[in-house]
């Protein structure tokens, strides 16, 4: 059965935000930056757990990580490095692209850029914002990311959410004046909207055949490749708890955590997946802004 539902010529991008649970912005209130030393550290072990699964389907994907992290597990940056995976930029200190001047974005993303090379000794070419924190207030990001010597971004999500999102900018790949790619995270165009179909906290909410409808939509009927992301934090069963968040957050964080694992095994075997480069930065792209 999963053979049929296979593309055979178009690939997806395989996405992973490398961050632990502690750092995602929603916690940020509950949270103190100070805080993050002292926090239990469980990202390795879950990076580990996607690189075994990764390598079990013969998967190649792009680890947007961040600076933080790499840090402090250098051999997890090894390794992502060692497996031929592509090793991309999440910045370095997690903060929104949107609530930084463009200086201390630049100084942030130089950073993680030069860190990340340091540790790997690959030439770092794509970055993701923090929750996606790159929209109409702050279109100055692009520039600094090619002045930061970065070839493509993926930090846009075409969507109407509360705390991010550009709901009408392409939904495609894009090239912008200074030369900078954009690569938006994957909707459905459905009822004259864009609906998320990419990964975090709807790919859980969502069941699994509604989530492979929609990724299958955009390759049969548009002829794109779709782009999908997780977090390594969303196969942890056994994260700690944080206490005291209001119920929204405490949802999206951890609905249907338990199933993610087996999701992501159906979803690495009915479609075909590969890296962000080898998609998206070798074929000719419309020109936008
Ligand atoms: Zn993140």
């Amino acid at each position: 059965m999963p053979s049929e539902q296979r593309m055979p010529n178009l690939r997806n991008a395989l996405t992973i935000d490398v961050e632990d649970y502690f750092q995602v912005s929603a916690f940020a209130p509950y949270i103190r930056r100070q805080d993050w030393e002292s926090a239990e550290c469980r990202v390795e072990r879950n990076v580990n757990r996607i690189l075994d699964m990764l390598a079990e389907h013969q998967v190649k994907a792009t680890f947007f990580t961040l600076g933080w992290i790499a840090e402090r597990y250098p051999q997890v940056v090894r390794r992502i490095v060692a497996e031929e995976h592509e090793l991309a930029s999440h910045g370095y200190g997690h903060e929104r692209a949107s609530d930084l001047t463009p200086q201390a974005f630049n100084a942030d993303v130089t950073r993680a850029k030069k860190l990340l090379e340091d540790l790997s000794g690959v030439a770092v070419r794509g970055y993701r914002a923090p929750s996606f924190s790159i929209g109409l207030g702050n279109l100055w990001a692009f520039d600094e990311l090619s002045r930061a010597g970065y070839a493509y971004s993926s930090s846009v999500y075409p969507i109407q959410h509360d705390h991010y999102g550009m709901p009408n900018s392409p939904r495609f790949a894009y090239r912008l004046a200074s030369g900078l790619l954009e690569v938006p995270v994957t909707t459905v165009r459905l009822f004259e909207r864009n609906l998320p179909s990419s990964g975090g906290g709807y790919f859980r909410l969502l069941p699994y055949a509604v989530s492979r409808w929609l990724l299958q939509r955009v390759n049969r009927r548009e002829q794109e490749s779709a782009v999908f992301y997780f977090h390594p934090w969303e196969i942890d069963v056994g994260q700690p708890r944080v206490p005291g968040i209001d119920m929204k957050t405490r949802f999206r964080h951890y609905v249907n955590i338990s199933r993610m694992e087996h999701r992501l095994q159906s979803l690495l075997t009915d479609f075909q997946w590969g890296r962000m480069d080898e998609i998206f930065l070798r074929r000719p792209l419309p020109v936008s802004h």
